[in-house]
């Protein structure tokens, strides 16, 4: 069966309450009820409530940018599972490379929010991807292997279905330097390729692999026309509704 294609908006710390409902308001209207791709959009945790109301009844999916991996207790300044689930998410990204260069997070942080996470019944959009002096050493390979073998080692077959992973080469992302189609498919066919010898076609075949960086409405076609690219992660354009729609589209 083909995979369906997503695209995900990461507001970021961006919007004020009402320019989120706004925009939330737009993106519902603007894909309507039957979209060709699935729609997600993450706003910043003190707008998941008013804006999952927005959303109730289209057929745009609440994300959020993160979660903490405990349930509950003396975690100052935390948001858990539980709690993004009663604000009506169905997703969670993880893993940005936001959180893990400029926040310090570590591959086995995020190994702990994955899996609560999928125990918890969201999906997580699982952020991976190589800095500007690794892929120039050529370590791009490497950082795959390590952030996607150590982010969801021990998953069952089951929670595997909850996954999407987001190819985010960290030198695209809020740069203006899209990675080129080819440089995308590339990156995406391997992990694709080594996570199919691993767990087998199931899991393989059917993971959505998105590409991340600086993804515009110009760069969305020739990049969601890759074989393994199935769809995108969205900063900056995300925060403009004309322009995800576009963007919305190509994935169509
Ligand atoms: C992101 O934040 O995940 C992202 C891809 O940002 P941008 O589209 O702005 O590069």
């Amino acid at each position: 069966m083909p995979r369906k294609k997503l695209v995900a908006g990461n507001w970021k710390m961006n919007t004020t309450l009402p320019e989120a409902k706004a925009l939330a308001e737009a993106v519902a209207k603007g894909v309507g009820t039957g979209p060709a791709a699935d729609v997600v959009v993450c706003p910043p945790f003190p707008w998941l409530v008013p804006v999952s109301e927005v959303l109730k009844g289209s057929a745009v999916g609440l994300g959020a940018q993160d979660v903490h991996n405990e349930a509950k207790g003396a975690f100052t300044g935390e948001v858990s599972t539980g709690m993004l689930k009663e604000a009506g998410c169905k997703y969670v990204v993880i893993g940005h490379s936001e959180r893990r260069h400029i926040l310090g997070e570590s591959d086995v942080t995020v190994h702990l929010k994955v899996h609560s996470a999928v125990e918890a019944g969201l999906t997580v959009i699982l952020c991976v991807g190589e800095t500007l002096v690794e892929r120039e050493r050529n370590l791009t390979e490497r950082v795959f292997q390590r952030q996607v073998y150590s982010a969801l080692a021990g998953l069952t077959d089951d929670q595997w279905h909850r996954v999407v992973i987001a190819y985010e080469p960290v030198w695209a992302i809020g740069t203006g330097k899209t990675a080129t189609p080819e440089q995308a498919q590339q990156a995406h066919l391997f992990i694709r390729t080594k996570i199919r010898a691993l767990h087998g076609e199931n899991i393989a075949g059917s993971l959505p692999i998105l590409y991340g960086g600086s993804v515009t409405p110009e760069t969305a076609a020739g990049l969601f026309s890759q074989p393994d690219v199935d769809g995108g992660l969205v900063g900056g354009a995300s925060l403009k509704a004309d322009q995800f729609l576009a963007i919305v589209k190509a994935a169509g």
